[in-house]
């Protein structure tokens, strides 16, 4: 399958756009986003999602629904894509950290977004193939180093904003460290026996934290080497 879907997928694309937005409205009592915006339902009607999922699983590449990505690990629902998008917001000259690179596919919304996008991403195979996929999508604004997203990116912070696609038992430091002041983190935080907790994490200009918990969600876990 080329860059162009069929015209199955087109109709499935758009079905879930409608899903996305319908679901935004379901859970604005929680989130506070009965709406997302045109730039990020734009981002997500853009973003070829069946180039990021194996192709045994393109069947249901425009399902609102995660999928099995390989090595034990899943591209994210939809939904929760656009969400977690809406909730950092990123402006067109924001860098964005992500940690947890896994398909690219969040990668990608976000890099047709913001300026540049770095990723971290623990599983060499899965850094490596996101990396070549985002080349052949022309995504010449973003960068995936293999590595602990626990310890973040020192060398290219500070960040306007981080987003962070696994489980994290506890706010890393290093995460809230990397953050520039008036920038937002958004977390799933919890065990990953469990449903996490999805928080937006602010710094405001003085370096304070501010945190809310914005929806229970399901991510794989974080992996900390340390621990
Ligand atoms: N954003 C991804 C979601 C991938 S699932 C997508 O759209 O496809 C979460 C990813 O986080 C997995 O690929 C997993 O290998 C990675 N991960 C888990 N612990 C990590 C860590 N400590 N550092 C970097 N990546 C990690």
């Amino acid at each position: 399958m080329g860059d162009k879907p069929a015209s199955a997928d087109e109709a499935a694309r758009q079905l879930l756009l409608e899903q996305v937005a319908a679901e935004a409205s379901e859970t604005a009592g929680l989130t506070g986003c009965a709406h997302f915006s045109d730039r990020v339902m734009r981002a997500l009607a853009t973003v070829p999602r069946h180039r990021f999922v194996p192709v045994e699983q393109r069947t249901w590449a425009y399902a609102d629904r995660p999928l099995p990505i390989g090595h034990g690990q899943t591209i994210s629902q939809p939904f929760i894509v656009a969400l977690m998008t809406e909730l950092l917001a990123p402006d067109p000259q924001a860098t964005v950290l992500e940690i947890g690179a896994g398909s690219g596919y969040q990668t990608a919304v976000l890099a047709s977004l913001a300026r540049q996008v770095y990723s971290v991403e623990r599983i060499p195979e899965l850094a490596h193939s996101a990396e070549q996929r985002l080349r052949q999508l022309q995504f010449d604004n973003v960068a995936i180093r293999v590595g602990d997203g626990w310890d973040g990116w020192a060398n290219c912070a500070p960040f306007d904003g981080i987003m962070v696609t696994a489980a994290a038992e506890e706010v890393p430091p290093a995460l809230l460290r990397q953050l520039k002041p008036g920038g937002r983190l958004v977390i799933p935080v919890g065990h990953h026996h469990c449903t996490q907790d999805l928080r937006v994490i602010g710094k405001d200009a003085q370096g304070r934290i501010v945190s809310r918990s914005v929806l229970p969600v399901v991510f794989v876990p974080l992996v900390h080497e340390g621990e």
